[in-house]
């Protein structure tokens, strides 16, 4: 695995053979630096069209969907041996695509193996059920089979990782998959379809083609020869997918926006809750669907709770992802910079007032990049778009509450339901709370937390179906119902 200072540069990953290169190619330049770092191929829809047509000759034909489940979980051991084996280099590569600190890639790696090993289980496990309780001589078995070709849709803000929710799951149960990385970070994904040839995945059961969303991913949404689509991205672009898959019927899972509030109650360790707060608010530099984007907090403890925030808030380091000490690292690229800046500005207008950050940082060591300031904004009303949309941004917004139902209120007054997080060490609030917030996921005393076993998904406009955990490895089998009835039956009809 190539990952010195030289530019990367990849083809299409179809029926198990890397294309070269081609003429027509997107260049991913470094958002922390400008320096050029990869160079992925524009595809087509006829590239498209050739990988879908592997996925569903390997399912159709092919020995994938009928190998034994221990066969498939060695093979998906050997994947998660290898990712192991090139860890640090996937690392690296996902923080110079991204722009995300390496130290946080770091743990996107450990997550995408730990993801690979839980799915290995699963395929052991996949089994179905039989009643024997219906009657005289009639016997039901209900079975469980691999779904079909899935094709797979992932954004730019964990390229490995949002993959890797889905991959070794699909993988698990038998099925065959086409995905499509996000244009400007497709590196990890390209790295991993290599090392599922090292591991013995047979050709055409794994292909990827990068490109462009409205050519490659659209048509993967289009097209009648897939079974199951698994996308991640905006809530906008979702809504696209849902209208353009409606020619065959395919089962959509889509993971979307989000807009999550962290409510901080008197009762928390407050010390534990200010650390929750900045990480939920500045991981991955806000660039996160269950970032902790509306914090909450109790009118009684917000102005000593808030200053303490703001001082810590002061200590993160902004830097380049490969900085070991970096804590923030580098926004997408130039426009999502200036879209965060300007939720900034319109969160101002709409009378909030600026703690802390609020501008692009343009010291001489990162002038170079797309870097954002740690930026809090306080007084933000439910009414302010800065409240209400997902900003994908290092931007706080605080708001104070009252009362508990008003918190309630407050944190589910948006049109997302992604994930919340409550702080308070009452057992009869934290849960009352938690019970009552629409989000598929609730953190209580922690937050951005998990485990394979643990599913995520959303509510409302953050989607619907669930990836991790077993009911994320259920969304990629189909249930079939056998009837049997044995000796001699009374006729149908008289
Ligand atoms: P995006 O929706 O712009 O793009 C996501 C993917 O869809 C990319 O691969 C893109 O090329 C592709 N795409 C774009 N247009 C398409 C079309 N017409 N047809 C098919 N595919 C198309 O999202 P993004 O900007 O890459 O990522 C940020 C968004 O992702 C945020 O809204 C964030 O909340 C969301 N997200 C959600 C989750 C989750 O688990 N719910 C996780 C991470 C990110």
């Amino acid at each position: 695995m190539q990952v010195d200072n030289a530019v990367r540069s990849y083809g299409l990953h179809i029926n198990g053979h890397e294309s070269p290169p081609g003429t027509n190619m997107v260049d991913r330049h470094s958002p922390a630096t400008g320096r050029l770092v990869a160079r992925y191929v524009a595809g087509t829809v006829e590239d498209a069209r050739a990988a879908v047509e592997a996925a569903r000759t390997a399912f159709d034909t092919g020995t994938w969907p009928h190998l034994s489940g221990q066969d498939r979980s060695r093979i998906l051991n050997r994947l998660a041996a290898l990712t192991r084996r090139d860890a640090e280099q996937l690392a690296r590569i996902e923080a110079e695509e991204t722009g995300k600190p390496l130290r946080l890639a770091r743990g996107d790696v450990a997550a995408s193996i730990g993801l690979t090993e839980y799915a290995a289980a699963l395929a052991l496990t996949m089994h179905g059920d039989v009643h024997t309780n219906l009657g005289p001589g009639f016997t039901g078995l209900v079975t469980r089979e691999p779904a079909g070709v899935v094709g797979m849709i992932t954004p730019w803000n964990f390229p490995l990782l949002l993959l890797m929710q889905k991959l070794p799951f699909a993988l698990a149960a038998g099925c065959t998959a086409v995905a499509k990385p996000a244009e400007v970070t497709s590196g990890t994904t390209l790295e991993i379809a290599r090392l599922t040839v090292e591991a013995g995945v047979p050709a055409g059961v794994f292909n990827v083609v990068t490109g462009r969303g409205s050519v490659v991913g659209q048509h993967l949404a289009e097209s009648e020869h897939i079974d199951v689509l698994s996308f991640t991205g905006s809530t906008s672009v979702g809504q696209r997918i849902i209208q353009a898959s409606g020619v065959n019927s395919k089962r959509l899972s889509m993971e979307l926006g989000g807009k999550a509030a962290t409510i901080v109650f008197p009762d928390a360790d407050l010390t534990a809750a200010v650390d929750g707060v900045l990480f939920g608010v500045f991981f991955n530099q806000g660039e996160c669907c269950v970032s902790g984007a509306r914090l909450l907090v109790h009118q009684d403890i917000a102005d000593e709770f808030l200053s303490a925030v703001v001082s810590r808030a002061r200590e993160l380091a902004v830097g380049h992802p490969l900085d070991e000490d970096s804590d923030i690292g580098a926004l997408i690229h130039a426009e999502h910079l200036e879209t965060v800046l300007n939720y900034v500005n319109i969160g101002r207008q709409h009378g909030a007032r600026v703690l802390l950050g609020g501008a692009r940082l343009d010291s001489p060591e990162l002038r170079d990049g797309f870097f954002f300031a740690p930026t809090i904004l306080d007084e933000v009303t439910p009414q302010n778009p800065a409240f209400q949309e997902e900003i994908f941004g290092p931007v706080l917004t605080v708001t104070r509450f009252g009362t508990t139902e008003e918190a309630i209120g407050l944190a589910n007054s948006v049109e997302y339901g992604l994930a919340n997080t409550v702080w308070s060490k009452n057992i009869d609030t934290a849960l009352t709370v938690g019970r009552a917030l629409h989000s598929g996921t609730v953190w209580i005393n922690t937050t951005i937390d998990g485990a394979p076993q643990l599913p995520g998904g959303g509510v409302k406009n953050s989607g619907y179906g669930r990836e991790m955990g077993q009911v994320g490895f259920d969304e990629f089998t189909e249930v079939k119902t056998i009837q049997i009835r044995t000796g001699q039956r009374e006729p149908f009809f008289r």
